[in-house]
């Protein structure tokens, strides 16, 4: 994957098919600027309805669709789960991994999570990995060192040159939801780590890895956000419910 911008919309367990329609609707005039892709990615039951309503609506090629969690297993007695497999079947191309919530509320290790990002290259699909400190790491000054084990397992497991098609998403815990956004500054200084972590394994890699930003990106702070040098976008949530307000911030991204 070349380095691009991407604006990611993350439903969460939020939304309904009215806001699949009106998301497709609105979505037909939306300006994105050269080498901006967004992604939405609704609750499963609705994949196939966004997919064929964007189909259907012929919306641009640069507006894809993404999952919000995916079993690192193949297929089997994993009541409740979906596989990769499903998603390809949906015409699904990107899959979040690793999102806080899902670290938090059910448990998931970076272990499991480099499985699953793992699981998801070798379909053909984009992981959307999601790394990030909670508020005590972070005033603690233990923000880089989680950064890195929740990053190593992954690099271990899949190897640095994959990262070449991953996309990763840092989102700082105490900013998720909570209307208190990193500043542009801290933002770009951890961004900037992530890149030079990613370096150090493989500097041409690291030039080309989209890194997003997470935790309460609305209108207002998207502009001076995605102009910081290392931030290639976002990964939107309470936003991305709001079509209008989305719309803003997905044309406020741009390529670098
Ligand atoms: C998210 O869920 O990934 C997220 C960043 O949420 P919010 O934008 O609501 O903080």
């Amino acid at each position: 994957m070349t380095r691009r911008a991407i604006v990611a919309a993350n439903w969460k367990m939020n939304g309904d098919l009215t806001l699949v329609d009106t998301m497709v609707s609105s979505l037909k005039d939306v300006e994105l600027k050269e080498k901006v892709s967004v992604v939405i990615c609704p609750s499963s039951p609705y994949l196939s309805e966004f997919v064929s309503k964007a189909k259907a609506g012929s919306l641009s090629a640069a507006i894809q669709v993404g999952a919000q969690n995916v079993s690192e297993h193949v297929s089997g007695a994993f009541t409740g789960e979906i596989s990769t497999q499903m998603l390809q079947e949906l015409s699904v191309e990107f899959v979040i991994i690793g999102h806080s919530e899902r670290r938090s509320y059910y448990h998931e290790t970076s272990t499991q999570v480099a499985h699953k990002v793992k699981a998801v290259l070798e379909a053909g699909l984009t992981p959307i990995l999601c790394i990030g400190e909670s508020e005590a790491e972070r005033v603690t000054e233990q923000t880089e060192t989680v950064l890195a084990s929740q990053l190593q397992p992954v690099i271990d497991n899949v190897g640095i040159d994959k990262f070449i098609d991953v996309v990763i998403a840092y989102e700082p815990v105490w900013a998720i939801g909570t209307g208190k956004t990193a500043s542009s500054e801290m933002a770009q200084e951890t961004h900037r780590f992530i890149r030079q972590f990613l370096a150090q394994a493989n500097e041409n890699v690291a030039d080309k890895v989209p890194l997003l930003y997470g935790g309460s990106v609305n209108a207002s702070n998207c502009e001076e956000l995605f102009a910081q040098p290392d931030i290639d976008g976002g990964l939107i949530g309470g936003a991305s419910l709001q079509v209008e307000q989305f719309k803003v911030i997905c044309s406020a991204a741009k390529g670098k």
